[in-house]
């Protein structure tokens, strides 16, 4: 009983090494995807059109492949996501 107390003590003392390291490893990682999260621009969530009839640009927040001119009415791509 006191043997078995012994070793497990002694095997999670030795574990402390090896979760130490990857403790430290996980939390670098943890680091830089937080400092690069926050280093890059956020997703622009609307998209840009240009009206093909009038040159109007206007943006549209539904994320639809064709959007209407507010001022023709014109069908118009995305010009940029
Ligand atoms: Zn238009």
């Amino acid at each position: 009983m006191i043997i078995s107390t012994v070793c497990l003590s002694t095997n999670s003392y030795f574990m402390i090494g090896p979760l130490g390291a990857l403790t430290l490893a996980m939390g670098v990682s943890l680091f830089y995807a937080w400092r690069d999260a926050r280093l890059r621009p956020p997703r622009r969530r609307t998209r840009l059109y240009q009206c093909r009839e009038c040159r109007q640009v206007y943006e549209d927040r539904r994320n639809v492949p064709l959007a209407t001119c507010p001022q023709c009415g014109a069908f118009n791509e995305a010009v940029r996501r």
